[in-house]
């Protein structure tokens, strides 16, 4: 599963370039065109990363900054800034807020993409290695085969994409709407209890002789992988 990358930027033609781009080195790319929107659109889906505009119509890109940075779902995500010329106490600004690099208008596309990756890299090493491990749990994305204590485990294709989106990032809670986005995909319909069922049967396999389960149910939330179950095992 690729990486997600939110782009959240008024001018259509930079957002364009960037979509253009990043979707071409394999990202999942979600764009935003204003604060409200870059809101409503983590509400469904928080990225891997965010780029981020400075100057949007109504909230602005600081205000954005701050705010994601204080919510725990969304404080860790990279945030890369993008500003004009000139703009040189807005970065300051940004970077005390919490944005992790900025690049300046007109930049260069491949040093962007180079920044993204290195980024990425630092902050989601599971994205881009082939074997996501958790105590005696591990998902070999090259193969698809999931082993627990040394046994592999059949999972059906719906029961592994799961598997490996809540091993993503450990501890970080989905609600049902979120894995249905990223697991199904935002254009399948299906009903938020399909996803109470898949997770049923991810369950009952991999935890077989009760086995410590991995998978947390969080009320009122949604699942997360628990952050806990690598040294309970
Ligand atoms: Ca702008």
């Amino acid at each position: 599963m690729a990486a997600t990358i939110l782009i959240v930027e008024d001018e259509e033609d930079v957002a364009l370039l960037l979509r253009y781009n990043l979707e071409a080195e394999g990202f999942r790319v979600l764009g935003a065109s204003s604060g409200d929107e870059a809101i409503e659109q983590i509400q469904q889906t928080v990225p891997d990363l965010i780029l981020l505009d400075w100057m949007l119509p109504g909230l602005s890109g600081i205000e954005l900054c701050r705010r994601w940075r204080s919510r725990e779902e969304t404080a860790r995500v990279p945030i890369i800034m993008i500003t004009a010329r000139g703009e040189e106490a807005e970065r300051v600004r940004g970077l005390a807020t919490g944005a992790d690099d900025y690049v300046v208008k007109p930049f260069s596309v491949p040093e962007l993409v180079a920044r993204v990756n290195a980024l990425l890299r630092r902050s989601s090493p599971q994205l881009v290695t082939s074997v996501l491990k958790a105590g005696d749990l591990e998902l070999d994305r090259t193969s698809h085969r999931v082993r627990r204590a040394g046994r592999e485990v059949h999972l059906g294709p719906t029961e592994y994409r799961l598997l490996e989106y809540l091993m993503r990032h450990p501890g970080r809670v989905y609600s049902r709407e979120q894995l249905l986005d990223g697991v199904w995909g935002n254009d399948v319909y299906v009903d938020e209890r399909t996803v109470d069922v898949h997770v049923g049967r991810l369950r009952k396999a991999i935890n077989r002789n009760r086995a410590a389960d991995p998978i947390r149910t969080v009320r009122g939330a949604g699942y997360a992988f628990d952050e806990r179950f690598a040294a309970a095992t």
